[in-house]
This record gives structure tokens, sequence and C-alpha cells, in this order.
């Protein structure tokens, strides 16, 4: 069994006209990061027969659909309007996360979610959405999220790197910060938590974060496989999930159409992982925590 926990889903009007599309609803980081005028970016794009139909390629049985860190709360209830459709179309496979602008009407927005079908919320990203563990609304959602058993999913930038387009620092101390305040709130930190992992080292950081998990989305783009391995040792294997970034293209030199049988694969033969600790990361642990 596989379940994909980081894919994102897009309206049709915006895989349209991408860019067109973001100045007209005034969303200014997803244009130049996703959308760049002055270079060839490495989205792609699906609508939900070939989301499906990568799935079915992949043996995916189950795929999260993130929404996306929007800076407007209108964009953000559009967008959940839209995955809605995805949802009921083909509710056995896709599960809803909602998209969610933490800075205004956030129990409004939750409900809204929660009555359109969504059963947890992300991507968020505190950097672009502007919110730390400090702000009201964010621990209203927190605490929202926390008595509904809803995980949240957060963008992670990696502490440290290359400097790419786009790429908007999230203080790891504020992840810390979450925790702390919200110790039942289910907390997926993505991209391998931009390497909070490290720190779980400290027992008691360890303590506080006993409900962070950390998921693989896009990793072929930062690291290598080992790093899964690494990972296992850091962490342990219960508390990391596979997730793609589907329909992100992972592999931009040769990966020309979005698919996500390719990172499977690598992570059955490259990744290092038994195959038990395989199960856990592809379906088991994601399984136990929507549960
Ligand atoms: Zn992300």
């Amino acid at each position: 069994m596989i379940i994909d926990c980081h894919t994102h889903a897009y309206p049709a009007e915006l895989v349209a006209a991408p860019r067109k599309w973001a100045l007209a609803h005034c969303e200014m980081h997803w244009a130049d990061l996703v959308a760049p005028k002055d270079r060839p970016g490495i989205q792609g794009w699906s609508d939900l027969d070939t989301m499906l139909a990568a799935m079915d390629a992949a043996a995916v049985d189950q795929a999260v659909l993130l929404g996306w860190y929007w800076e407007n709360e209108s964009t953000c209830r559009q967008q959940n309007a839209a995955v809605a459709q995805w949802l009921a179309a083909a509710p056995e496979r896709l599960i809803g996360f909602a998209a969610i602008y933490p800075n205004a009407n956030v129990i409004d927005q939750l409900e809204n979610a929660q009555a359109l079908g969504f059963r947890g919320v992300g991507e968020l990203h505190m950097g672009v959405q502007d919110f730390s563990a400090a702000s009201p609304h964010w621990q209203a959602m927190a605490e929202w999220c926390s008595a509904q058993a809803w995980p949240i999913n957060c963008h992670a930038t990696e502490t440290a790197g290359h400097e790419h387009p786009g790429a908007i620092p999230t203080p790891l101390q504020e992840f810390v910060r979450m925790a702390e305040a919200a110790p039942e709130l289910k907390l997926i930190l993505a991209h391998w938590g931009g390497g909070l992992p490290f720190f779980e080292q400290n027992p008691k950081l360890r303590k506080t974060l006993r409900n962070v998990y950390y998921d693989c989305a896009a990793s072929p783009l930062l690291y290598e496989m080992r790093v899964f391995k690494q990972m296992v040792d850091l962490v342990g294997i219960d508390k990391l999930l596979f997730g793609s970034d589907y329909p992100l293209r992972i592999y931009p030199r040769s990966q020309k159409t979005p698919e996500m049988a390719r990172y499977i694969e690598s992570i059955r033969t490259e990744s290092g992982l038994t195959q038990e600790e395989q199960n856990k990361l592809m379906s088991g642990n994601f399984a136990r925590l929507l549960s």
C-alpha cells in the first residue's frame, strides 16, 4: 500500500495561464516561484485524470492533495472549492488538506473546509504567509486542529543551502515553539523539516517534538538518497512520511512530464531502508497519523 502525503492540485483556470492567474490574484510569490518570467520553471501540471493515471502507473493507492501557501484568504477559499470537486470525484483515492490563510477568519475557513470534506491543513509557509508561533490566528488554528486531530503540513526551507529563487526562510525555532505551545498538534514538516531532525538528538527537544513528523517531498532536488537512512538514524522510522511533491518535476533534467513512479522505485532500490521500514514510510505511518 502506498499513500503519497504531499501532492498539489490546482484549479483548471490557473493551469491554463499560471502567471496571468497569479498576477490577477495578487499571488506574487507563487508567480515568481512556479511561473517565473526569466527562466524555465520546474513546476509540472496535472488535472484529475492525469493525476489518477500517474497514481495508477506508480501503484499509489491514495494521495493527499495539499493546497498552497497563498497570500490571500480569497485564493485559499477558491482553491479549496476547486479541490473539493476532485475529492468528490475520487473519494477513495484522494485525501484533501485545505489551503488556509493563517492571518484572518481561520476558524471559519477551517469549518468551511471540513464541510467540503477536507481532513487536514497545508501546505502552509510561515515566511510567505507571514505568521509565527506567536500569531493569535495560528494559535487558534493549532487548537482547532488539535481538537479535531487534523494534521497541519508546513513547508520547511532547508536551513543551509545554495541560494535559489523563492527560498524564503522558515526558522526552525518557530516550529519548536509551535510544538511546545500545542503538544497534541500533529505537525508535518515538509522536505525533511529543513534540518530539524538533527536537533532531535537533544533528548529534551525530542520530547517536545514527539508529534512532529517529516515528509520527504522533493528530496531528490536537494539530497542524495542516503538521506533516508540517515533520517531513520536521527528520528526513527515512525516519524517519516512518504510524499513526492507531484506534479513538481523533481528530476528536472530527465523528467519532462510529472510522474510518481521513478521516486518510489528509487526509494525501493536506493534508500537502504528495510522492507518493514519502507512499509511504514510509504503508508503505515500516515495511515496511523490520520486515523
Ligand atoms: Zn514545500
